[in-house]
């Protein structure tokens, strides 16, 4: 399929792009084009001026801190799956990376393209669920920080407003010492037909606590509240507490349904995707 004519301007700043937004409703940031693009192709979206940030070095890499790692939004895939030091303080980041889709995908889709497009099938909002992130939004008014669980309100619909642009994400540190990320591919695309992210942190006094992001079940990505506060106690016990956690996180859950996957085979690789991952999670590390 041919994309229809459009106009194109390579941004030199995020300010700049900023304000080409605010004088233009028709423009649209591009950050990868991995999804833009063949949306434009089937005309399911029409911009009329493309704003591309993907190049710009302020919303690419990835900065440790004292404590918190901060991911420009513009950071591809294939970044994130690569980068060592990434790997070893938050090493969810590799993990989902390294399933998403296909090296060509990873090597140009960004996070910050995949968090604001929001399909409710995407890899890395259970990730920033699980993981507590904050997304800081730049509009012409200033900069907001989002928390994750308030990002996703919708069906493909996030916090940012047209006008302004995700620059980037971060992630408190200490991350939780167990993590693990299933999930179940749809055999063509690569996307999660259901997948779960699982943060776990136990102390040393035997307290366990945690975060559950759950993907591609519903309309949007979610935490599983009910399942957290199930997840939360005594670490001695939380293998057995495991189906009843699984159970607290799909109760109130619509499925999506599609061609591919019914509501109720939906509901179930959701299960089994959680139930995975809180055991991979649980196994003694070593
Ligand atoms: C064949 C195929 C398979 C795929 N499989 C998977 C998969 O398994 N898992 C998965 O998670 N994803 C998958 N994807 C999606 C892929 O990860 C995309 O790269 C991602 O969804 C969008 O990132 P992008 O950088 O390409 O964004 P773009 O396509 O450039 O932009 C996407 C949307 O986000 C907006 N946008 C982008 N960046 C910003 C920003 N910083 N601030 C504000 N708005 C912004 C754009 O205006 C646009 O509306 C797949 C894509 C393809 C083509």
């Amino acid at each position: 399929m041919i994309p229809y004519e459009v106009e194109y301007l390579r941004a030199s700043s995020v300010q700049q792009a900023l304000s080409v937004l605010a004088q233009n409703p028709e423009a649209k940031i591009l950050a990868g084009g991995h999804t833009l693009l063949p949306m434009m192709k089937l005309r399911l979206a029409r911009p009329g001026l493309l704003v591309d940030i993907g190049r710009l070095p302020e919303l690419r890499g990835i900065t440790v801190h004292e404590d918190s790692v901060s991911i420009g939004s513009a950071t591809t895939h294939a970044e994130l799956e690569a980068n060592a030091e990434l790997r070893q303080l938050a090493p969810l980041f590799s993990r989902a990376a390294s399933v998403i889709a296909d090296p060509t995908v990873r090597n140009r889709g960004t996070i910050g393209g995949a968090l604001v497009h929001a399909d409710p099938s995407a890899d890395w909002p259970a990730v920033v669920l699980a993981l507590g992130a904050e997304m800081e939004v730049v509009g012409e008014q200033g900069t907001r920080r989002v928390p994750a669980h308030e990002f996703f309100v919708g069906f493909m619909s996030t916090a940012v407003a047209p006008d302004e642009v995700l620059t980037r994400i971060r992630v408190p540190l200490p991350v939780p010492g167990r993590v693990a990320y299933r999930k179940f591919r749809h055999p063509s695309s690569g996307y999660a037909v259901a997948a779960a992210a699982v943060a776990i942190e136990a102390g040393q006094d035997g307290y366990a606590w945690g975060r559950i992001g759950i993907t591609g079940v519903a309309d949007a990505a979610f935490r599983a509240r009910e399942a957290e506060a199930l997840l939360e106690g005594n670490f001695t016990g939380l293998t057995d507490r495991v189906d009843a956690i699984v159970d607290a996180a799909f109760a109130e859950v619509s499925p999506l349904e599609d061609n591919f996957a019914d509501g109720e085979y939906r509901l179930q690789l959701g299960r089994v995707m959680l139930k995975r991952a809180l055991l991979d999670a649980l196994e003694p590390l070593g």
